[in-house]
């Protein structure tokens, strides 16, 4: 457990400025990503060094097909989310504070990457803007290795601590889960606007972007939504930035959807394209 990162002191709470929620904390409480807690009116990050998955992935199942491809990539997360999305594949580690973990200090990260031959290691599983501290620090140590770093997130991240951790990081695919404020409030606890901006300052950065969208039958896959979000997209991210269409299957609280028709996709591929998206795939087909 270590300090907290980004947050303001008050007389009997304080506030946390890492992310858009802007939690208000009272003592021995914790954020609503369950991963930051106020003790004795300090801020703590509670994951530091505990890692509750570790994996040697291909570079493509980030996805990222368009930076270093055919390499692996070692792939680490902490407990916790600050977002609660009804379908999350991965809640029984993204919802969770109490679920096991191991030890696995950003040196031992970065070790075992270079010791199984992995060029880069990605942040992902669970939402490493939630592992923040621990990210930088294996993040740093990573890049005086040779390393790239790379985050899979929701891009709810404000942009000060963005700039700071993304100083470090090459590559990001950031989660665009619709292009609906209401989808994002009754779905994912969160809003859409600073995930835009997010992905903005990322593309600004100069960052390797790659952007996914999950394809939920009736809740985000609308033809007039598919082409606002691809508007959108080209108009901020430009034609360039690839575009990952992944289906869905029912888990966790959406068990009661159908998983995502293919031709769906296809469609959705198409839309993509007819704005002049060079590089889309789909996922998970
Ligand atoms: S990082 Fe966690 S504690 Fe901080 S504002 Fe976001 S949800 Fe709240």
């Amino acid at each position: 457990m270590i300090e907290a990162k980004y947050y303001k002191q008050f007389n009997n709470h304080v506030q946390c400025h890492l992310c858009p929620h802007f939690c208000v904390i009272k003592n021995n409480e914790l954020g609503k990503c369950k991963a930051r807690k106020n003790i004795n009116n300090k801020l703590y990050s509670l994951n530091y060094g505990k890692s509750c998955s570790m994996a040697i992935d291909p570079i493509e199942k980030k996805p990222l097909f368009h930076f270093m491809p055919g390499t692996k990539t070692l792939s680490v997360s902490a407990l916790g989310c600050n977002m609660q999305c009804i379908w999350c594949q991965n809640w029984q580690i993204s919802q969770s504070n109490d679920t096991n973990t191991y030890e696995l200090s950003p040196q031992k990260v970065v070790d075992t990457a270079i010791s199984n031959d992995c060029k880069s290691i990605s942040y992902t599983y669970t939402e490493p803007t939630v592992f923040y501290e621990y990210v930088l620090d294996t993040a740093k140590l990573a890049k005086k290795n040779n390393l790239k770093n790379i985050t899979v997130s929701n891009g709810y991240i404000n942009k000060k601590p963005l700039e700071e951790l993304y100083s470090y990081i090459d590559a990001a695919n950031i989660d665009l889960k619709s292009f609906s404020e209401s989808f994002y409030k009754k779905y994912c606890n969160a809003s859409l606007k600073p995930v835009l901006e997010t992905l903005i300052n990322i593309k600004n950065l100069g960052i390797h972007l790659e952007v996914t969208t999950l394809l939920i039958p009736g809740l985000n896959d609308s033809s007039s939504e598919l082409k606002n979000l691809c508007k959108w997209f080209v108009n901020n991210l430009g034609k360039e930035t690839p575009l990952h269409f992944t289906r869905f299957f029912p888990m966790y609280k959406a068990k009661h959807l159908p998983p995502t028709d293919i031709i769906r996709l296809k469609e959705a591929e198409n839309i993509a394209k007819s704005f002049g998206i060079k590089n889309v795939h789909l996922g998970n087909i």
